[in-house]
């Protein structure tokens, strides 16, 4: 009697959770936020709240025991906790946004994004995710129009981010060149060989994290090092491959990438897939940021050789403008995706996994995955897709790109900017060195010191980068509404921001 009662008691707040009505009120509420907040098209960056403020208001609105008593609390409380959401995030909408690399959504995949959300459907078994896994195969071989791996051949799995991408294809990596590997960790290797993973000296940090959660050891890493664009330089590679292998190590993975997050530079992929290939060498590609450039016939070129090396991720939430995550990772070989995740018999997970294949498990990621229960991923991607065609996404990232070529020529014509590298995508880098700088700071402080500030009077929000070891101001174009005067008003406020400085350093003002 006592337990039918504690299950009444608790249905009553199943039910408000779960009523329809609710999800078309808030839906609502949302949309008119959303809405206002749209239609402000100011020049803003950020605003940055003390964290301590931010962790008071949110508490406030940590309403939980209230809620039982008043449906139309419950209402106003999302409103709030929705104002603050939106209020507190960078403005990703605004032409004040130069800073990151994620942007705002097509609004049309952030209302798919809710609908996986209700209907709630994991995508890496076919049975839990059905369209979601007969997407992927379908923008797998749409894009891979633009790659051009053999279409029998080939394999794309989604993943959630660029990080765990890498991951996976150099794990696919180390077990396809040392296959005891997983079974028996280091010591299936032998003692005379140390393998080793050889990368850019500017790769991204998670390649780094990789190689220790690999077992390869960062100390295993070898760098190659830059050259004057910031790529691997090519001349440099075959040299230091050869003494690593005299000393005993076997390369069998080179990481290039195809845009640096720090500038955007592009290895040369042709020519380290020959090497890689003279060597047996798996060559995996970070594209996370560059892959976008693949769906332009104008700007496909900077990754020539994309089509020879063995796996490449890239991020749709990065230059394909997708609410953040939705990763893709392809693979030349499909065979060798499943050598990630090496399906042995300890692995028999018979609440998933079904030993006799069929029509339906043949369309299963889970085994290419590490993602046991995952966002459909791909479902943001492929409907906006269907709805604009690829021309959505060429035109954003051509105007983006010829953007910061524009930037470029403006900066070229100021003398008091060191201008660090060419863009050959949508980042720019540069520092402000004007004539006199604040006695007290070094020139990497300097620049420091600008961006922090510029982002705390929040009409622009910039990132920034250190460079040969000095600081530099990075500019990520993410966003169509920018125009080129808009990056003429951040010089001004950058020349305006130094001089503030300058003032309050020398002790003047
Ligand atoms: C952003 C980025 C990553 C990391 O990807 P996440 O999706 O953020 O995990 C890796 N490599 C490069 C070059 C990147 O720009």
């Amino acid at each position: 009697m006592e337990m039918t009662q504690k299950i009444a008691v608790k249905k009553g707040l199943q039910m408000a959770a779960f009523d329809p009505a609710s999800l078309r009120k808030g839906v609502e509420i949302a949309v008119s936020k959303l809405e206002h907040y749209l239609s402000d098209s100011s020049i803003r960056g950020l605003s940055l709240r003390d964290p301590n403020d931010l962790l008071r208001l949110a508490k406030e609105l940590f309403m939980a025991p209230l809620v039982q008593t008043s449906p139309v609390a419950i209402e106003e409380n999302l409103a709030k906790i929705i104002d603050l959401y939106i209020s507190t995030g960078i403005q990703v909408h605004s032409p004040g946004y130069m800073g990151r690399q994620f942007s705002g959504a097509p609004f049309l995949a952030g209302v798919i994004d809710l609908v996986s959300s209700i209907v709630s459907q994991p995508s890496s078994f076919y049975e839990a995710g059905q369209l979601p896994n007969v997407a992927e195969q379908i923008m797998a071989d749409v894009l891979n129009r633009f790659i051009g791996y053999s279409p029998e051949k080939f394999a794309m799995i989604t993943t959630s981010g660029g990080s765990l991408a890498n991951l996976t294809a150099i794990l696919a990596a180390r077990n396809d060149k040392f296959p005891q590997f997983w079974r028996a960790g280091i010591t299936g290797v032998g003692q005379q060989t140390r393998p080793v993973l050889a990368v850019s000296e500017d790769v991204h940090y998670s390649v780094l994290r990789a190689a220790g959660i690999l077992g390869i050891g960062e100390q295993q890493v070898v760098r190659l090092p830059l050259d004057k664009k910031y790529r691997i330089h090519i001349d440099k590679v075959r040299p230091i491959l050869d003494d690593a292998e005299q000393r005993g190590c076997k390369v069998f993975c080179i990481v290039a990438s195809s845009g640096t997050t720090s500038v955007g530079a592009f290895d040369p992929l042709d020519e380290l897939a020959d090497i890689a290939q003279e060597r047996d060498c798996w060559l995996h590609v970070d594209a996370a940021h560059g892959g976008g450039l693949l769906v332009s016939s104008l700007l496909r070129h900077k990754l020539k050789g994309i089509e020879k090396c063995d796996s490449f991720c890239w991020d749709a939430h990065k230059t394909m403008f997708m609410p953040a995550v939705c990763t893709l990772l392809f693979y030349k070989d499909k065979h060798k995706s499943f050598s990630a995740f090496q399906q042995t018999e300890s692995q028999d997970a018979s609440y998933v996994f079904e030993k006799q294949p069929s029509i339906y498990t043949q369309f299963d990621s889970a085994k290419q995955n590490f993602e046991c229960t995952k966002r459909p991923l791909i479902m943001n991607l492929w409907t906006t897709w269907s709805l604009y065609g690829e021309k959505l996404f060429v035109e954003k990232i051509e105007y983006l790109c010829s953007l910061a070529r524009e930037a470029f020529q403006i900066l070229s014509e100021q003398k008091e900017f060191e201008i660090i590298h060419e863009p050959e995508l949508n980042i720019l880098c540069f520092r402000y060195c004007p004539a006199i700088i604040p006695k007290d700071l070094t020139l990497s402080e300097f620049q420091v010191a600008i961006r922090n500030r510029i982002c705390e009077e929040g009409k622009f929000f910039i990132s920034k980068v250190d460079i040969d070891g000095v600081a530099a101001l990075r500019v990520v174009f993410m966003n169509h509404l920018i125009e080129i005067q808009h990056f003429s008003m951040l010089l001004d406020e950058i020349r305006n921001t130094a001089i503030a400085l300058l003032s309050k350093h020398n002790g003047r003002g």
